[in-house]
């Protein structure tokens, strides 16, 4: 044997020993997938803040999402064929995800989610709920449930920035609060609204290797971040990508963040 045979075997053999994680694991055949996740926080008539898109831009994307022939499908959708349960979504698929539960996803967005007629998953941090001024109130959730529109996920209990709390707390101290800020909200929105919160939207998109493993501990099968691609069939399950859309994204900078039309391998 060659000495080249011998060095390929024995790194063939290095490899085949490294199992992934349990957290990185996927489906033997990775499944193609065209879609493209987009982030929203808040609506209302004038921009008050970086995170407040107008509700008329709003308007103008669903419109141009409905012209160009692009279709809204539920995150679930998404997620289940990337886990090999599910079919594949169609092409040109567009996600509406919202995160925070700000109060005007029932004065600004629920009227065109029932005017449209499209699925919105909604990421919210349970501490705010019937609790902060800017939030919603669990009977306003459960409302958007009845509509079997909104699907209702987490976005941690507070909604922490874990890079701050990492290094003002031991690592115990910070073992014990990554497990709360995780584990509660799952708990909460069982509770009040009867959910099964198995999907995390990464608070300021931060996340690292350490916190999905806990995450995949907690039992969530998806998380999502702001890395700002359309979603592919090599993203790993708890760091799926997403677009923050703000008032300024709208003709070519909203076109820029929708699927392309060859499906991603
Ligand atoms: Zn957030």
């Amino acid at each position: 044997m060659s000495v080249i045979a011998t060095f390929v075997l024995a790194v063939m053999a290095l490899v085949g020993r490294q199992q992934p994680s349990v957290a990185q694991q996927r489906p033997a055949s990775p499944a193609a997938v065209n879609a493209s996740i987009l982030l929203y926080h808040r609506f209302g008539p004038v921009v008050k803040d970086e995170m407040t898109v107008r509700t008329a831009t709003f308007r103008s994307h669903l419109d141009y999402l409905k012209q160009h022939g692009y279709q809204i499908v539920p995150l679930r959708t998404v997620v289940a064929h990337l886990l090999g349960k599910g079919p594949a979504p169609p092409a040109r698929s567009v996600v509406i995800t919202v995160d925070d539960g700000h109060a005007s996803v029932v004065t600004e967005l629920l009227p065109l989610v029932q005017e449209y007629h499209f699925p919105v998953t909604l990421f919210i941090y349970p501490s705010a709920i019937s609790n902060a001024s800017y939030a919603m109130k669990w009977d306003q959730l459960a409302t958007l449930l009845h509509t079997g529109l909104f699907d209702i996920q987490s976005h941690t209990y507070w909604h922490p920035n874990f890079k701050t709390e990492r290094k003002r707390l031991s690592a115990d101290a910070f073992q014990s609060f990554v497990t709360m800020q995780f584990t509660k909200p799952r708990v909460v929105l069982t509770s009040k609204l009867g959910v099964d919160a198995d999907m995390l939207a990464w608070p300021f998109g931060i996340y690292d290797d350490d916190l999905i493993a806990r995450a995949h501990e907690a039992g969530y099968v998806a998380a999502f971040t702001l890395d700002r691609r359309p979603v592919t069939a090599s993203d790993r399950m708890l760091a799926l990508p997403r677009y923050l859309v703000v008032d300024s994204d709208s003709g070519r900078r909203f076109a820029s963040m929708l699927p392309p039309d060859v499906p991603s391998r």
